[in-house]
């Protein structure tokens, strides 16, 4: 079992207390790396996701706001606990979710990165009087707190997911109840640990609840008192919060998953893209849904292409993350596993080749599944499809730029894409053909707490980062004022 400071209690928190489920329900949470059951945590009842909500109530301040210095102080002790933490919250992250200690401590800077930036930049939230009177008349712009807010996370990014909504939450003034994947809560109840040690925020402003998503699921969409839904998670997940909410026509944010398209013109640096490619690829071991997830690579350059990476790739090494030397964790579950690998038969099957990695029959036991490199992929194959999430590297070859544009649209998400080219007005021409939220050009780099991240499409709706992320949680309201 999980011995830490931040984790004496497993339970929700409520209205300001560690709330235990009242018959005692709890859910097992295991390291992927070991298999082994590493805590036991608290799973919530309708009535007590209920009561969550109504303690979120409690905290909305309306008549009486919270002020900008009081949310900016909220923020700020929350990066600073964040990053005095950084080690064992990163610890945590690592023993439920596999991936490389310095990769999980890595995530809890990036976290930290959302609070200084909402705290930063929170002033862009306070009322302006615009220039113009039109109808003579003084207009004023406000932004309200949406209310209590619903906040929805997956397990691959346990901290940084939270630390995007929960910074531009706190910084328009919503109260929030929280739910984080039944995979990873306890990086989630080390952070309320913290907020609870080391801020002061009012009781209510920050609630967490565990279990089972369709009770927690169903209370959050139903509640008339909570008119928002943050979400990030797959698809289909978002298609159903997109029903269960229209009744009552609420507010949603959404990130939801990516088929990202990361592509190789022949005048590229061949070294940079294969570097970009492998750190962004195999970051949280291909579970990330800004992952690489078809490679098109020009036709002059594929095999060229094909041994860099065939090389890189062969030197990376995978084990349990707690072991901090190792490249990629374990995937996070069976059938984590089982997908990866049936993309990869799959592909086989269809005529791919394997440039790196294993055969299917020759994979081991566990969760760990090695970095693999397919080529001569084809667009009937369930990698081209389907995101894979896990560390398979499918290659594509294209022959012209209009070809490849429509091929990089050629699925429904629009989440993140990549371009490596020297020709500058290509990169321009390409960048804006793609529909994806975020095009990265001569890099592999994901989203950053400074810039806005969101998807095209069926990936989403919303931002989360910069200015655009900030105004997610606020209402304008304009008052125009007469005499
Ligand atoms: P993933 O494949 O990354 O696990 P999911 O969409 O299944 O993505 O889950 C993302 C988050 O959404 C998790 O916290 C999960 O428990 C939660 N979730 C799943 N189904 C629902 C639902 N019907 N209502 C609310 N939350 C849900």
């Amino acid at each position: 079992m999980i011995e830490s400071p931040l984790l004496t209690k497993l339970t929700g928190y409520i209205g300001g207390r560690w709330t235990d489920n009242a018959e005692g329900n709890t859910f097992d949470v295991y390291n992927p790396a070991t298999g082994a059951v590493i805590a036991q945590v608290a799973s919530m009842s309708e009535q007590e996701v209920t009561a969550a909500v109504e303690a979120g109530k409690s905290a909305l301040r309306l008549t009486n706001p919270y002020s900008i210095e009081t949310r900016r102080k909220w923020l700020e002790d929350i990066r600073d606990a964040l990053k005095e933490h950084r080690e064992e919250i990163g610890r945590i992250l690592c023993l439920e979710h596999g991936k490389p200690l310095q990769e999980a401590q890595g995530e809890v800077d990036y976290a930290a990165g959302f609070f200084d930036y909402c705290s930063t930049h929170i002033q862009a939230l306070d009322a302006h009087t615009i220039p113009e009177k039109p109808k003579n008349c003084t207009w004023t712009v406000h932004y309200r707190p949406v209310g209590v807010t619903g906040l929805i996370t997956p397990w691959n990014f346990p901290i940084g997911m939270i630390a995007k909504k929960l910074s531009a939450a706190l910084a328009a003034g919503c109260p929030s109840v929280i739910k984080p994947a039944s995979e990873t809560p306890l990086t989630m109840i080390a952070l309320f640990s913290l907020m609870d040690q080391h801020t002061d925020l009012p009781d209510g402003m920050v609630n967490l609840v565990m279990g089972k998503a369709s009770v927690i699921g169903k209370v959050l969409c139903e509640s008339p008192d909570v008119p928002m839904l943050s979400f990030t998670g797959s698809t289909e997940v978002g298609r159903k919060l997109v029903l269960d909410t229209a009744e009552q026509v609420k507010k949603l944010a959404l990130e939801l998953g990516g088929n990202a398209p990361f592509i190789v013109f022949d005048d590229a640096d061949l070294d940079a893209a294969a570097d970009n490619l492998i750190a962004n690829k195999f970051r949280g071991g291909g579970q990330t849904c800004v992952c690489a997830n078809r490679i098109f690579v020009h036709e002059k350059v594929a095999d060229a292409f094909g041994d860099k990476l065939a090389e890189r790739v062969n030197k990376m090494t995978v084990g349990d993350g707690i072991n901090g030397d190792v490249d990629i964790g374990p995937l996070i579950n069976k059938a984590g596993f089982d997908k990866v690998k049936r993309h990869l038969e799959d592909a086989l099957e269809k005529g791919a080749k394997l440039v790196a990695g294993k055969q299917p029959g020759e994979l081991g036991e566990g969760l760990f599944f090695p970095p693999t490199v397919i080529t001569e992929v084809t667009r009937d194959m369930c990698c081209y499809r389907e995101e894979t999430f896990g560390p398979l590297v499918p290659m594509a070859l294209f022959r012209t730029e209009d070809e490849v544009i429509e091929a990089g649209n050629d699925t429904e998400f629009g989440l993140a894409s990549y371009v490596f080219t020297g020709d500058a007005e290509r990169a321009q021409r390409v960048a804006a053909g793609l529909r994806f939220g975020h095009c990265g050009w001569n890099t592999g780099t994901g989203p950053t707490p400074e810039a806005p991240f969101g998807g095209m499409k069926a990936s989403g709706i919303g931002r989360e980062g910069g200015l655009e992320g900030l105004f997610e949680f606020v209402e304008p309201q304009t008052v125009p004022r007469g005499f």
